[in-house]
């Protein structure tokens, strides 16, 4: 096998989240975020900014990835609201 054609490859190759997990207490492994040392769940685009060296860095709230990872929040908290909605109504009835 070509290891190099595996996507999975790549992202094992891309930079790690540096940050612990308060769980377990291991580094969290995560791919980090282009010009982040974090991935998207340990802080890229808020809070302290690692990415600040970047000569063209401002502050990573427009980062494509960061507005990618906000849409798929959003998207999750429409859903939860949406299933939490539907039982309260089911047991209203
Ligand atoms: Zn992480």
């Amino acid at each position: 096998m070509n290891d190099g054609d595996n996507p999975m490859s790549k992202a094992h190759a891309a930079p790690r989240c540096t940050a612990t997990s308060k769980r377990t207490g291991e580094r969290c492994k995560g791919p980090a975020v282009r010009g982040w040392r974090v991935c998207r769940f340990h802080g890229a685009g808020g809070g302290h900014s690692p990415g600040t060296d970047h000569p063209s860095w401002r502050h990573g709230m427009r980062s494509r990835e960061w507005i990618e990872a906000r849409a798929e929040i959003t998207e999750l908290v429409r859903e939860a609201r949406t299933h939490a909605l539907g039982d309260s109504a089911r047991h209203g009835q």
